[in-house]
């Protein structure tokens, strides 16, 4: 038995359905904590639209100080249609958070889960197991707040690509697929650009070449990002770990929800060298929030990607255990087919999606 630990979790609900996808993720993590002698302390913090049309405000810098310090971040959603700043743009501290933390690394998991309708009729298209890393900090979205628009007549967006984080980027990208070979996959890493058209992406996929020919037992190869669009619906079960720019990555990580049914499946965790936030792909989802009709897998998935985080960093087998637990509780909750959430045609809700996993967590304790 591992001792016992303590981690102070920051946890951002933020704006529409966030609070209700957070919710049920603090029980079904305070559930397998118990089990595993972790001692989960959650701090709540304020962040969002809403907090920014009461108080001006949409990241405090009280809440930036207390997620700093966190040892891990949870964040549900950020951001509302209806409410902007001045400038027209939506508020989203979460990529404030991405920048400010220099979180490179955003993991998107596109795995699908046994007893779910799924938009592909191949069998392959059952059992995926990929993942999409969408560098998180700069690539088209540096441009953010800094587009130049001249004369009313002209916009420029520039995309800055640069060797330090695309290093990183990579390395962190082989390290995952050297992980996942361990486990069975093949290890590859996929470079996805289009440096056939512009010198940045060319550049970007420079330095991915040197740092596969640091990896010689991985398998390295690039693909143009129109081309991924295609394969990604055609045969996604093709790839292993694909590794692209913040933009590109932004639209291909919807696809990989698509692929797994909805955004309400699809988690994901935004890593840095120090600081990692845990949050689902999805946005605020106004259009359903105060429904009850959330998906909240994405969110609870996205806890386990922080508990095995937390085990690797830590290297604590209690929180790697947690994690896994997390993922076959959902995998059981779904596996006898009766489950459907709204989202995939079905009547399933929060309560009841939450509850058939704690439901899970506690047969399998009780097993
Ligand atoms: P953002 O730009 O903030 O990421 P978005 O434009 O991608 O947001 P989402 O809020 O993610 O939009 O919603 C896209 C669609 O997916 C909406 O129809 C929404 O209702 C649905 N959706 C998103 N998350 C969930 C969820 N957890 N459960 C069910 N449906 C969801």
């Amino acid at each position: 038995m591992t001792s016992r630990i303590r981690f102070d979790i920051a946890v951002l609900p933020g704006d529409g359905i966030g609070p209700e996808v957070m919710q049920p993720t603090i029980e079904v993590l305070q559930q397998v904590a118990a089990a595993q002698r972790l001692d989960l302390s959650f701090v709540h913090l304020d962040a969002g639209a809403a907090h920014y049309q009461r108080t001006g405000e949409s990241l405090p810098t009280e809440s930036m100080d207390a997620a700093r310090a966190a040892d891990a971040i949870l964040l549900g959603a950020m951001g509302m249609p209806s409410i902007r700043y001045p400038d027209g743009t939506e508020i989203a501290p979460q990529l404030e958070l991405r920048e400010a933390l220099n979180l490179y690394a955003g993991v998107r998991p596109i795995r699908t889960i046994k007893g779910l309708p799924i938009p592909l009729a191949d069998p392959r298209a059952q059992n995926l197991d990929i993942v999409l890393i969408r560098e998180s900090t700069e690539g088209l979205f540096k441009s953010r707040n800094h587009c130049e628009i001249v004369d009313d007549a002209i916009a420029r967006d520039t995309l800055e690509i640069t060797r330090t984080t695309s290093e990183r980027l990579f390395d962190f990208s082989f390290r995952l697929a050297a992980r996942r070979k361990q486990l069975g996959h093949v290890g590859r890493v996929t470079c996805v650009d289009k440096s056939n058209v512009l010198g940045s992406f060319a550049f970007f996929r420079k330095i991915f070449d040197e740092r596969a020919r640091l990896n010689p037992e991985l398998i390295a190869d690039h693909a143009y990002v129109d081309a991924v669009g295609l394969w990604m619906v055609k045969q996604p079960w093709m790839f292993d770990v694909l590794v692209t720019e913040n933009m590109f990555g932004d639209i291909l990580s919807d696809v990989g929800a698509g692929l797994m049914g909805g955004m309400g499946m699809a988690p994901s965790a935004d890593i840095g060298d120090e600081y990692a936030v845990f949050q689902p792909c999805h946005g605020s989802a106004p259009d359903i929030a105060g429904e009850g009709k959330a998906n909240p897998i994405a969110m609870i998935l996205s806890a386990a990607m922080m508990l095995e985080w937390l085990g690797v960093e830590r290297q604590h087998e209690g929180c790697l255990v947690a994690g896994r637990q997390i993922v076959n509780a959902v995998d059981a909750a779904f596996a006898e087919g009766y489950l459907l959430p709204y989202e995939l045609g079905g009547t399933a809700g929060t309560v009841e999606i939450s509850a058939a996993v704690i439901a899970k967590l506690d047969s399998a304790a009780t097993a």
